[in-house]
């Protein structure tokens, strides 16, 4: 996966078509809902993104798949599964998980540094 302006489609959390984003399958995850998400997963309360939309952590493992690797559990090496934590945007019915939150993190601090 690469860094990407997005060619034109809107946040799946803010629908934002402006900035900086990491594309996934359903559609790109902007710098702004990166963070908002990441202080979701870290402490678990609800954020709202930059149009008002609310971020909410999403913890049962039964809940929506993560859109951006469809996982909702991590497979451990001894096969176990571990909940994954997910953070929903209900309104515009987007899921996306810690690990790729993580990710997305990395890859725009990447793109800022150039
Ligand atoms: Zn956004
Ligand atoms: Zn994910």
């Amino acid at each position: 996966m690469t860094a990407a302006n997005g060619a034109g489609r809107p946040c799946r959390f803010c629908g934002s078509v402006r900035g900086p984003r990491v594309p996934g399958k359903a559609g790109p995850i902007c710098l702004e809902c990166v963070r908002a998400g990441l202080k979701v997963i870290r402490d678990g309360a609800d954020r709202e993104t930059p149009s008002g939309d609310v971020l909410a952590a999403v913890t049962s493992p039964l809940a929506a798949v993560c859109e951006f690797c469809g996982r909702r559990e991590r497979r451990t090496f001894l096969g176990l599964r571990r909940p994954l934590l997910r953070v929903d945007c209900a309104a515009r019915d987007a899921v996306i998980c810690a690990d790729c939150l993580d990710h997305a993190g990395d890859v725009l601090n990447l793109a800022l540094r150039h």
